[in-house]
């Protein structure tokens, strides 16, 4: 059975792993950096990234997660693992594992709309799928090899680069595996 990898620092975790089980694949939640050879693929979950790169820190993760990155098993990042994805943050001099060739913004839908949720057309995925967003951060800026899957209110909120893919929302927050299902599958044809 496929296994793949929740990084388990911080964040919506289970949630995520659930969603690979659903999906009839094999969750290993990462608590220490040794566990990363054992995952064909990772997701990176939603929550804080300052928390999430603290513990990264912490625990003496980022050069597992940048050698990860560089091998080619694929990696997903999804809202705060977006962020830790990103080659570039607006208003930051440094980037965190720094992989995936995209300027991302942090908390850019505005105050105002802490959370809402919207029906997205997402590329290969589905023209009607219910997006969860949490202070959620948006693509600013995509590399020439980056593929826009969806886009709301104009700003990039999915995009896949090779093996590297990353939106916005929160797809583990809702009982469609759609977007858990595409990963899978790009982690398949990756092995
Ligand atoms: N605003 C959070 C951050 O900057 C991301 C929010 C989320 O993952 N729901 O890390």
């Amino acid at each position: 059975m496929i296994k793949i990898g929740v990084l388990g620092l911080q964040g919506a975790v289970r949630e995520h792993a659930q969603s690979i089980e659903a999906c009839g694949a094999e969750a290993v939640v990462i608590k220490r950096k040794e566990q990363l050879e054992e995952v064909a693929g990772l997701i990176m979950p939603g929550g804080e990234s300052t928390a999430m790169r603290r513990l990264i820190d912490k625990y003496d993760f980022m050069d597992s997660l940048k050698e990860f990155a560089q091998s080619g098993k694929p990696m997903f990042g999804t809202c705060a693992g977006l962020i830790l994805l990103a080659k570039n943050l607006v208003g930051y001099d440094q980037p965190h594992i720094g992989a995936m060739d995209v300027t991302v913004e942090r908390n850019s839908f505005g105050r105002q709309r802490e959370s809402f949720e919207v029906d997205l057309d997402i590329a290969g995925v589905a023209n009607d799928y219910n997006a969860v967003f949490i202070r959620a951060p948006h693509i600013v800026q995509a590399g020439e090899d980056v593929e826009v899957l969806a886009k709301h209110n104009e700003r990039i909120v999915m995009a896949r680069e090779g093996n590297f893919l990353g939106c916005s929302f929160h797809p583990e927050l809702t009982d469609d595996h759609r977007i858990t299902q595409y990963f899978i599958n790009m982690v398949k044809e990756a092995k």
